[in-house]
Protein backbone atom coordinates (compact mmCIF):
# COMPACT_ATOMS: atom_id res chain seq x y z
CA UNK A 1 0.00 0.00 0.00
CA UNK A 2 1.45 3.47 -1.01
CA UNK A 3 0.49 6.73 1.22
CA UNK A 4 -0.43 10.12 -0.53
CA UNK A 5 3.95 11.26 -1.67
CA UNK A 6 4.62 7.63 -2.38
CA UNK A 7 1.67 7.58 -5.13
CA UNK A 8 2.71 10.66 -6.30
CA UNK A 9 6.34 9.32 -6.47
CA UNK A 10 5.21 6.26 -8.72
CA UNK A 11 2.89 7.86 -11.01
CA UNK A 12 4.15 8.29 -14.52
CA UNK A 13 1.59 10.52 -15.19
CA UNK A 14 2.94 14.49 -15.36
CA UNK A 15 0.61 16.35 -13.87
CA UNK A 16 -1.63 18.90 -16.25
CA UNK A 17 -1.32 15.98 -18.36
CA UNK A 18 -5.08 16.08 -20.24
CA UNK A 19 -4.05 19.70 -21.75
CA UNK A 20 -2.80 18.85 -24.77
CA UNK A 21 -5.73 16.24 -25.69
CA UNK A 22 -8.95 18.20 -23.77
CA UNK A 23 -9.44 21.84 -22.40
CA UNK A 24 -9.96 20.77 -18.57
CA UNK A 25 -12.60 20.31 -17.32
CA UNK A 26 -13.81 23.73 -15.20
CA UNK A 27 -14.18 23.22 -11.70
CA UNK A 28 -17.32 23.12 -10.14
CA UNK A 29 -19.26 26.28 -9.94
CA UNK A 30 -19.79 25.03 -6.06
CA UNK A 31 -16.89 24.61 -5.11
CA UNK A 32 -16.18 25.69 -1.49
CA UNK A 33 -15.33 28.96 -0.68
CA UNK A 34 -12.35 27.85 1.87
CA UNK A 35 -10.85 26.98 -1.74
CA UNK A 36 -12.00 29.76 -3.66
CA UNK A 37 -8.18 30.67 -4.27
CA UNK A 38 -6.99 27.41 -5.43
CA UNK A 39 -5.96 27.92 -9.06
CA UNK A 40 -8.08 25.94 -11.65
CA UNK A 41 -5.25 23.70 -12.59
CA UNK A 42 -4.20 22.53 -8.81
CA UNK A 43 -7.91 21.68 -8.37
CA UNK A 44 -8.48 19.65 -11.95
CA UNK A 45 -5.42 17.66 -10.46
CA UNK A 46 -6.06 14.36 -8.98
CA UNK A 47 -2.73 14.61 -7.25
CA UNK A 48 -3.53 18.25 -5.38
CA UNK A 49 -7.07 16.78 -4.85
CA UNK A 50 -5.53 13.76 -2.60
CA UNK A 51 -2.69 15.36 -0.68
CA UNK A 52 -5.28 18.16 0.41
CA UNK A 53 -8.18 15.78 1.63
CA UNK A 54 -9.69 16.65 5.03
CA UNK A 55 -9.58 14.77 8.08
CA UNK A 56 -9.03 16.16 11.39
CA UNK A 57 -11.36 18.03 13.18
CA UNK A 58 -10.28 21.29 12.81
CA UNK A 59 -9.94 20.80 9.00
CA UNK A 60 -13.43 19.53 8.92
CA UNK A 61 -15.19 22.58 10.84
CA UNK A 62 -13.51 25.28 8.59
CA UNK A 63 -15.71 23.81 5.83
CA UNK A 64 -19.17 22.15 8.05
CA UNK A 65 -20.73 23.71 11.15
CA UNK A 66 -20.38 20.39 12.76
CA UNK A 67 -23.12 18.63 15.34
CA UNK A 68 -21.80 17.46 18.74
CA UNK A 69 -22.70 14.20 17.31
CA UNK A 70 -20.15 14.73 14.78
CA UNK A 71 -17.68 15.97 16.53
CA UNK A 72 -17.96 13.03 18.59
CA UNK A 73 -18.09 10.92 15.69
CA UNK A 74 -14.76 12.56 14.24
CA UNK A 75 -12.71 12.40 17.40
CA UNK A 76 -13.48 8.37 18.20
CA UNK A 77 -14.30 7.04 14.65
CA UNK A 78 -13.24 3.27 14.35
CA UNK A 79 -12.48 3.64 10.53
CA UNK A 80 -10.31 6.24 8.65
CA UNK A 81 -11.70 9.67 7.72
CA UNK A 82 -10.80 11.21 4.60
CA UNK A 83 -12.33 13.91 2.40
CA UNK A 84 -11.23 15.43 -0.83
CA UNK A 85 -12.04 18.69 -1.31
CA UNK A 86 -13.83 18.20 -4.67
CA UNK A 87 -16.66 15.80 -2.77
CA UNK A 88 -16.28 17.95 0.32
CA UNK A 89 -17.39 21.27 -1.93
CA UNK A 90 -20.68 18.97 -2.21
CA UNK A 91 -21.39 18.92 1.24
CA UNK A 92 -23.78 21.57 2.97
CA UNK A 93 -22.32 23.02 5.30
CA UNK A 94 -25.69 23.80 7.50
CA UNK A 95 -27.21 20.99 6.82
CA UNK A 96 -26.52 17.81 9.06
CA UNK A 97 -29.15 15.87 6.97
CA UNK A 98 -27.50 16.83 3.77
CA UNK A 99 -27.22 13.27 2.02
CA UNK A 100 -23.58 13.93 0.79
CA UNK A 101 -22.47 14.97 4.43
CA UNK A 102 -23.78 11.73 6.07
CA UNK A 103 -21.67 8.79 3.44
CA UNK A 104 -18.27 10.96 4.61
CA UNK A 105 -18.21 12.45 8.05
CA UNK A 106 -18.43 10.11 10.93
CA UNK A 107 -21.26 10.24 13.76
CA UNK A 108 -21.21 9.13 17.34
CA UNK A 109 -23.72 6.80 15.96
CA UNK A 110 -20.58 4.96 14.47
CA UNK A 111 -19.48 2.95 17.64
CA UNK A 112 -22.99 1.62 18.43
CA UNK A 113 -23.65 -2.02 18.59
CA UNK A 114 -26.32 -3.70 17.51
CA UNK A 115 -27.69 -7.13 16.84
CA UNK A 116 -26.07 -9.09 14.05
CA UNK A 117 -23.15 -7.15 14.04
CA UNK A 118 -20.26 -8.68 12.09
CA UNK A 119 -17.01 -7.86 11.32
CA UNK A 120 -16.86 -9.33 8.25
CA UNK A 121 -20.64 -9.58 7.11
CA UNK A 122 -20.13 -11.01 4.40
CA UNK A 123 -17.25 -13.93 5.27
CA UNK A 124 -15.01 -12.59 2.71
CA UNK A 125 -11.62 -13.93 4.70
CA UNK A 126 -13.43 -17.41 4.75
CA UNK A 127 -13.77 -17.87 0.95
CA UNK A 128 -9.84 -16.69 0.21
CA UNK A 129 -7.27 -19.14 -1.28
CA UNK A 130 -4.61 -16.33 -1.83
CA UNK A 131 -4.20 -13.22 0.15
CA UNK A 132 -6.70 -10.53 -0.89
CA UNK A 133 -7.99 -13.18 -3.42
CA UNK A 134 -12.18 -14.30 -2.63
CA UNK A 135 -13.61 -16.89 -4.66
CA UNK A 136 -17.25 -16.88 -3.69
CA UNK A 137 -19.33 -18.09 -6.70
CA UNK A 138 -18.53 -20.55 -9.35
CA UNK A 139 -16.67 -18.92 -12.01
CA UNK A 140 -15.32 -15.33 -10.91
CA UNK A 141 -12.96 -13.86 -7.98
CA UNK A 142 -12.81 -10.94 -6.45
CA UNK A 143 -9.23 -9.70 -6.34
CA UNK A 144 -8.31 -6.99 -3.60
CA UNK A 145 -5.39 -4.90 -5.12
CA UNK A 146 -5.25 -2.09 -2.44
CA UNK A 147 -6.66 -0.65 0.40
CA UNK A 148 -6.78 2.82 -0.02
CA UNK A 149 -9.58 4.81 -1.42
CA UNK A 150 -9.95 8.55 -2.55
CA UNK A 151 -12.53 9.37 0.52
CA UNK A 152 -13.62 7.15 2.82
CA UNK A 153 -17.66 5.49 3.00
CA UNK A 154 -18.91 5.21 6.28
CA UNK A 155 -20.59 1.95 5.77
CA UNK A 156 -18.11 0.46 3.65
CA UNK A 157 -18.55 -2.85 3.52
CA UNK A 158 -14.38 -3.56 4.11
CA UNK A 159 -13.77 -1.61 6.61
CA UNK A 160 -12.02 -4.39 8.91
CA UNK A 161 -9.20 -3.87 5.89
CA UNK A 162 -9.88 -0.61 4.09
CA UNK A 163 -7.97 2.75 4.94
CA UNK A 164 -5.57 0.83 7.55
CA UNK A 165 -2.48 2.51 6.74
CA UNK A 166 -0.45 -0.83 8.30
CA UNK A 167 -2.49 -3.26 5.64
CA UNK A 168 -0.87 -3.49 2.50
CA UNK A 169 -0.64 -5.95 -0.74
CA UNK A 170 2.23 -6.80 -1.26
CA UNK A 171 4.21 -7.67 -5.10
CA UNK A 172 3.92 -11.44 -3.88
CA UNK A 173 0.38 -11.32 -2.75
CA UNK A 174 -0.52 -9.96 -6.38
CA UNK A 175 2.04 -13.08 -7.65
CA UNK A 176 -0.15 -15.50 -5.66
CA UNK A 177 -3.51 -13.86 -6.48
CA UNK A 178 -2.07 -14.42 -10.15
CA UNK A 179 -1.26 -17.89 -9.96
CA UNK A 180 -4.01 -19.03 -8.28
CA UNK A 181 -6.73 -17.65 -10.98
CA UNK A 182 -4.14 -19.46 -13.86
CA UNK A 183 -4.32 -22.88 -12.17
CA UNK A 184 -8.00 -22.18 -12.03
CA UNK A 185 -9.56 -22.62 -15.00
CA UNK A 186 -13.11 -22.49 -14.10
CA UNK A 187 -12.54 -18.43 -13.48
CA UNK A 188 -13.60 -16.73 -16.33
CA UNK A 189 -14.38 -13.25 -14.77
CA UNK A 190 -12.09 -11.35 -12.41
CA UNK A 191 -13.21 -8.29 -10.41
CA UNK A 192 -10.76 -6.03 -9.32
CA UNK A 193 -11.57 -4.10 -6.30
CA UNK A 194 -9.99 -3.19 -3.27
CA UNK A 195 -10.32 0.14 -1.65
CA UNK A 196 -10.23 1.30 -5.05
CA UNK A 197 -8.01 -0.10 -7.44
CA UNK A 198 -7.90 3.56 -9.38
CA UNK A 199 -5.83 4.78 -6.46
CA UNK A 200 -3.46 2.83 -7.50
CA UNK A 201 0.01 4.17 -9.67
CA UNK A 202 -1.15 3.28 -13.24
CA UNK A 203 2.28 1.86 -14.08
CA UNK A 204 0.80 -1.05 -11.23
CA UNK A 205 -2.86 -1.47 -12.26
CA UNK A 206 -1.61 -2.09 -15.53
CA UNK A 207 1.09 -4.68 -15.07
CA UNK A 208 -1.94 -6.33 -13.19
CA UNK A 209 -4.20 -6.20 -16.03
CA UNK A 210 -1.40 -7.24 -18.56
CA UNK A 211 -0.87 -10.40 -16.41
CA UNK A 212 -4.65 -11.05 -15.93
CA UNK A 213 -5.08 -10.79 -20.12
CA UNK A 214 -2.85 -13.29 -20.85
CA UNK A 215 -4.71 -15.91 -18.89
CA UNK A 216 -6.46 -17.66 -21.69
CA UNK A 217 -9.81 -18.48 -19.59
CA UNK A 218 -10.10 -14.89 -17.99
CA UNK A 219 -12.49 -13.40 -20.46
CA UNK A 220 -14.08 -10.65 -18.43
CA UNK A 221 -12.17 -8.30 -16.14
CA UNK A 222 -14.22 -6.01 -14.21
CA UNK A 223 -12.77 -3.01 -12.03
CA UNK A 224 -14.89 -1.96 -8.93
CA UNK A 225 -14.32 2.03 -8.40
CA UNK A 226 -15.83 4.86 -6.93
CA UNK A 227 -13.13 7.21 -8.14
CA UNK A 228 -15.43 9.09 -10.64
CA UNK A 229 -17.64 9.78 -7.56
CA UNK A 230 -15.04 10.71 -4.89
CA UNK A 231 -12.06 12.30 -7.42
CA UNK A 232 -13.58 12.44 -10.80
CA UNK A 233 -10.04 14.05 -11.63
CA UNK A 234 -8.55 10.57 -11.13
CA UNK A 235 -10.21 9.84 -14.49
CA UNK A 236 -7.12 11.50 -16.88
CA UNK A 237 -7.23 10.85 -20.97
CA UNK A 238 -3.88 9.01 -20.10
CA UNK A 239 -6.04 6.66 -17.82
CA UNK A 240 -8.60 5.55 -19.89
CA UNK A 241 -6.31 4.99 -22.52
CA UNK A 242 -4.29 2.06 -20.58
CA UNK A 243 -7.37 0.70 -19.95
CA UNK A 244 -8.98 0.58 -22.93
CA UNK A 245 -6.15 -1.90 -23.76
CA UNK A 246 -7.61 -4.73 -21.59
CA UNK A 247 -10.88 -5.03 -23.51
CA UNK A 248 -13.33 -6.41 -22.62
CA UNK A 249 -12.98 -4.49 -19.64
CA UNK A 250 -16.21 -3.25 -17.58
CA UNK A 251 -16.59 -0.53 -14.49
CA UNK A 252 -18.50 -0.90 -11.79
CA UNK A 253 -19.49 2.58 -10.54
CA UNK A 254 -20.51 3.86 -6.82
CA UNK A 255 -23.00 6.30 -6.81
CA UNK A 256 -25.81 6.83 -4.02
CA UNK A 257 -27.16 10.23 -4.74
CA UNK A 258 -28.22 12.06 -7.26
CA UNK A 259 -26.31 15.11 -6.02
CA UNK A 260 -22.59 13.33 -6.66
CA UNK A 261 -23.61 13.37 -10.37
CA UNK A 262 -21.74 16.42 -11.18
CA UNK A 263 -20.55 17.93 -14.54
CA UNK A 264 -16.98 16.69 -13.27
CA UNK A 265 -18.45 13.72 -13.01
CA UNK A 266 -20.04 13.66 -16.03
CA UNK A 267 -16.72 14.30 -18.10
CA UNK A 268 -15.36 11.54 -16.29
CA UNK A 269 -18.20 9.14 -17.02
CA UNK A 270 -18.04 10.08 -20.92
CA UNK A 271 -14.62 9.49 -21.08
CA UNK A 272 -14.65 5.91 -20.19
CA UNK A 273 -17.89 5.30 -21.86
CA UNK A 274 -16.43 6.45 -25.23
CA UNK A 275 -13.47 4.34 -24.79
CA UNK A 276 -15.87 1.76 -24.67
CA UNK A 277 -15.96 0.46 -21.35
CA UNK A 278 -19.46 -0.94 -20.29
CA UNK A 279 -20.64 1.23 -16.98
CA UNK A 280 -22.58 -0.09 -14.47
CA UNK A 281 -23.64 0.83 -10.97
CA UNK A 282 -24.21 0.04 -7.31
CA UNK A 283 -26.05 1.91 -4.66
CA UNK A 284 -26.65 0.96 -0.96
CA UNK A 285 -29.80 1.63 0.38
CA UNK A 286 -28.75 4.34 3.35
CA UNK A 287 -30.97 5.30 6.03
CA UNK A 288 -31.97 8.92 5.39
CA UNK A 289 -29.77 9.15 1.99
CA UNK A 290 -31.21 7.47 -0.30
CA UNK A 291 -34.27 5.78 0.97
CA UNK A 292 -37.52 7.30 -1.05
CA UNK A 293 -38.53 6.11 -4.31
CA UNK A 294 -38.29 9.94 -5.05
CA UNK A 295 -34.45 10.20 -4.44
CA UNK A 296 -33.98 6.65 -5.84
CA UNK A 297 -35.36 7.40 -9.54
CA UNK A 298 -33.81 10.18 -9.75
CA UNK A 299 -30.80 8.81 -8.87
CA UNK A 300 -31.29 5.86 -11.39
CA UNK A 301 -32.47 8.27 -14.22
CA UNK A 302 -29.34 10.92 -13.89
CA UNK A 303 -27.02 7.60 -14.31
CA UNK A 304 -28.81 6.40 -17.51
CA UNK A 305 -28.45 9.91 -19.10
CA UNK A 306 -24.93 9.83 -18.26
CA UNK A 307 -24.45 5.82 -20.08
CA UNK A 308 -23.87 4.05 -16.60
CA UNK A 309 -26.49 1.27 -16.02
CA UNK A 310 -27.57 1.33 -12.57
CA UNK A 311 -26.88 -2.44 -11.90
CA UNK A 312 -27.10 -3.62 -7.84
CA UNK A 313 -28.96 -1.65 -5.19
CA UNK A 314 -27.85 -3.07 -1.80
CA UNK A 315 -29.21 -3.91 1.37
CA UNK A 316 -26.57 -2.32 3.87
CA UNK A 317 -24.20 -5.12 5.03
CA UNK A 318 -24.22 -5.86 9.24
CA UNK A 319 -20.86 -4.16 9.38
CA UNK A 320 -19.47 -2.63 12.51
CA UNK A 321 -20.02 0.99 12.30
CA UNK A 322 -23.14 1.10 9.72
CA UNK A 323 -25.76 -0.09 12.18
CA UNK A 324 -27.51 3.21 11.71
CA UNK A 325 -27.35 3.28 7.79
CA UNK A 326 -30.04 0.26 7.61
CA UNK A 327 -33.05 0.25 6.46
CA UNK A 328 -35.78 -2.47 6.54
CA UNK A 329 -35.90 -4.89 3.03
CA UNK A 330 -39.55 -4.33 3.15
CA UNK A 331 -38.22 -0.39 2.10
CA UNK A 332 -36.49 -2.05 -0.25
CA UNK A 333 -38.98 -3.42 -1.83
CA UNK A 334 -40.92 -0.49 -2.09
CA UNK A 335 -38.43 1.04 -3.95
CA UNK A 336 -38.37 -1.55 -6.47
CA UNK A 337 -42.10 -1.17 -6.52
CA UNK A 338 -41.50 2.47 -6.96
CA UNK A 339 -39.33 2.09 -10.02
CA UNK A 340 -40.35 -0.94 -12.11
CA UNK A 341 -42.99 0.01 -14.59
CA UNK A 342 -42.66 3.39 -13.77
CA UNK A 343 -39.46 3.74 -15.38
CA UNK A 344 -37.59 2.48 -18.29
CA UNK A 345 -36.28 -0.98 -17.13
CA UNK A 346 -32.66 -0.35 -18.08
CA UNK A 347 -32.69 2.58 -14.96
CA UNK A 348 -33.98 -0.32 -12.50
CA UNK A 349 -31.06 -2.18 -10.25
CA UNK A 350 -31.61 -5.45 -8.55
CA UNK A 351 -32.13 -5.19 -5.03
CA UNK A 352 -30.58 -7.64 -3.29
CA UNK A 353 -29.21 -8.38 0.24
CA UNK A 354 -25.76 -10.11 0.85
CA UNK A 355 -25.93 -12.92 3.00
CA UNK A 356 -24.63 -12.70 5.84
CA UNK A 357 -21.99 -15.39 6.61
CA UNK A 358 -20.90 -15.88 3.39
CA UNK A 359 -23.81 -16.69 1.75
CA UNK A 360 -23.41 -14.31 -1.63
CA UNK A 361 -26.26 -11.97 -3.52
CA UNK A 362 -30.36 -12.87 -2.60
CA UNK A 363 -31.91 -10.94 -4.91
CA UNK A 364 -35.09 -10.07 -3.37
CA UNK A 365 -38.13 -8.00 -5.37
CA UNK A 366 -42.11 -7.58 -4.94
CA UNK A 367 -44.02 -10.62 -5.75
CA UNK A 368 -45.32 -10.52 -9.62
CA UNK A 369 -46.60 -14.12 -9.57
CA UNK A 370 -49.60 -14.27 -7.98
CA UNK A 371 -50.57 -17.70 -8.31
CA UNK A 372 -50.58 -21.02 -10.47
CA UNK A 373 -52.21 -23.86 -11.99
CA UNK A 374 -51.44 -26.46 -14.59
CA UNK A 375 -51.40 -24.86 -17.65
CA UNK A 376 -51.88 -21.35 -16.19
CA UNK A 377 -49.97 -18.67 -14.14
CA UNK A 378 -51.77 -15.23 -12.79
CA UNK A 379 -49.39 -12.63 -12.51
CA UNK A 380 -49.97 -8.73 -12.05
CA UNK A 381 -48.16 -5.69 -13.65
CA UNK A 382 -46.92 -2.14 -11.39
CA UNK A 383 -50.46 -1.11 -11.35
CA UNK A 384 -52.31 -3.61 -10.09
CA UNK A 385 -53.25 -5.43 -13.36
CA UNK A 386 -54.21 -9.04 -12.95
CA UNK A 387 -53.80 -11.55 -15.92
CA UNK A 388 -53.55 -15.04 -17.03
CA UNK A 389 -50.31 -16.37 -19.09
CA UNK A 390 -51.55 -19.68 -20.63
CA UNK A 391 -48.65 -22.27 -20.76
CA UNK A 392 -48.82 -24.65 -23.66
CA UNK A 393 -49.64 -28.11 -22.85
CA UNK A 394 -47.13 -29.48 -25.28
CA UNK A 395 -44.20 -28.28 -24.00
CA UNK A 396 -41.30 -30.44 -23.28
CA UNK A 397 -38.43 -28.72 -22.62
CA UNK A 398 -34.72 -30.06 -23.28
CA UNK A 399 -35.28 -28.80 -26.97
CA UNK A 400 -32.36 -26.07 -26.35
CA UNK A 401 -29.51 -26.84 -27.84
CA UNK A 402 -25.82 -28.04 -26.18
CA UNK A 403 -23.19 -25.48 -26.11
CA UNK A 404 -21.12 -26.06 -29.13
CA UNK A 405 -17.98 -25.85 -27.24
CA UNK A 406 -17.42 -28.16 -24.23
CA UNK A 407 -17.77 -26.35 -21.11
CA UNK A 408 -15.24 -26.62 -18.32
CA UNK A 409 -17.16 -27.88 -15.42
CA UNK A 410 -17.37 -24.35 -13.41
CA UNK A 411 -19.59 -25.44 -10.76
CA UNK A 412 -18.09 -28.26 -8.96
CA UNK A 413 -20.12 -28.45 -4.97
CA UNK A 414 -22.30 -25.32 -6.29
CA UNK A 415 -24.91 -26.01 -8.93
CA UNK A 416 -27.71 -25.16 -6.43
CA UNK A 417 -31.13 -24.89 -7.12
CA UNK A 418 -30.27 -25.39 -10.72
CA UNK A 419 -28.64 -28.57 -10.46
CA UNK A 420 -32.02 -29.62 -8.94
CA UNK A 421 -34.00 -28.76 -11.82
CA UNK A 422 -30.71 -30.38 -13.85
CA UNK A 423 -31.63 -33.34 -12.36
CA UNK A 424 -27.70 -33.10 -11.40
CA UNK A 425 -29.02 -34.15 -7.69
CA UNK A 426 -31.95 -34.87 -6.28
CA UNK A 427 -31.56 -32.99 -2.71
CA UNK A 428 -29.72 -30.20 -1.00
CA UNK A 429 -28.90 -30.68 2.79
CA UNK A 430 -27.55 -29.32 5.42
CA UNK A 431 -24.39 -29.73 6.84
CA UNK A 432 -24.35 -32.66 9.20
CA UNK A 433 -28.08 -33.87 8.01
CA UNK A 434 -27.49 -37.42 7.48
CA UNK A 435 -26.09 -37.92 10.90
CA UNK A 436 -28.39 -36.18 12.99
CA UNK A 437 -31.13 -38.26 11.10
CA UNK A 438 -29.24 -41.43 11.98
CA UNK A 439 -29.72 -40.47 15.36
CA UNK A 440 -26.40 -42.79 16.24
CA UNK A 441 -27.70 -46.15 14.24
CA UNK A 442 -24.57 -47.40 12.78
CA UNK A 443 -25.34 -47.68 8.57
CA UNK A 444 -24.04 -51.45 8.96
CA UNK A 445 -26.81 -52.41 11.63
CA UNK A 446 -29.77 -51.94 9.29
CA UNK A 447 -27.97 -52.60 5.57
CA UNK A 448 -27.38 -49.98 3.85
CA UNK A 449 -30.53 -48.35 2.97
CA UNK A 450 -30.48 -45.67 -0.38
CA UNK A 451 -33.11 -42.45 -0.10
CA UNK A 452 -31.66 -41.41 -3.38
CA UNK A 453 -34.04 -42.09 -6.46
CA UNK A 454 -31.61 -44.76 -8.96
CA UNK A 455 -32.02 -44.71 -12.66
CA UNK A 456 -34.52 -46.52 -15.07
CA UNK A 457 -32.00 -49.21 -15.93
CA UNK A 458 -30.15 -49.34 -12.71
CA UNK A 459 -33.74 -50.24 -11.22
CA UNK A 460 -34.27 -52.69 -13.81
CA UNK A 461 -31.36 -54.56 -13.67
CA UNK A 462 -31.73 -54.67 -9.64
CA UNK A 463 -35.30 -56.44 -10.19
CA UNK A 464 -33.82 -58.95 -12.62
CA UNK A 465 -30.95 -59.89 -10.30
CA UNK A 466 -33.81 -60.02 -7.31
CA UNK A 467 -35.65 -62.38 -9.33
CA UNK A 468 -33.06 -64.19 -11.02
CA UNK A 469 -33.59 -63.28 -14.46
CA UNK A 470 -30.73 -61.53 -16.08
CA UNK A 471 -32.83 -59.96 -18.67
CA UNK A 472 -34.57 -57.72 -16.11
CA UNK A 473 -38.06 -59.28 -16.92
CA UNK A 474 -40.01 -61.13 -14.06
CA UNK A 475 -40.53 -64.64 -13.71
CA UNK A 476 -43.60 -65.88 -14.48
S1 LIG B 1 -15.01 3.47 -1.83
FE1 LIG B 1 -15.70 1.35 -1.49
S2 LIG B 1 -13.99 0.35 -0.44
FE2 LIG B 1 -13.67 2.59 -0.27
S3 LIG B 1 -14.61 3.19 1.65
FE3 LIG B 1 -16.18 3.45 0.08
S4 LIG B 1 -17.30 1.51 0.07
FE4 LIG B 1 -15.35 1.13 1.16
Amino acid sequence: MYNVSELMALSEEPPQQSAAEEPPHRSTPGRAPLWAHVPDAQWDDWRWQLSHRLNSLEELSQLIRLTPEEVAGVRSHHFRVDVTPYFASLIDPDDPNCPIRRQVIPTGHESAAYDGMFVDSLSEDAHSPAPGLVHRYPDRVLMLVTTQCASYCRYCTRSRIVGDSAAQFSRSDYDAQINYIARTPQVRDVLLSGGDPLILPQRILEDLLRRLRAIEHVEVIRIGSRVPAFLPQRITPELVNMLRQFHPLWMNLHFNHAREITPEVATALARLADAGIPLGSQTVLLAGINDSVAVMKELVQRLVRQRVRPYYLYQCDLVEGAGHFRTTVSKGIEIIEGLRGHTSGYAIPTYVVDAPGGGGKIPVMPQYLLSQAPGKVVLRNFEGFITTYHEPNDYTGHTVARPERPQVNREVGQEGIAGLLEGAAHSIKPQGFDEVHRRGRQPAALGEVTWEPIQPELALAAIAHRNGNGNGKERK
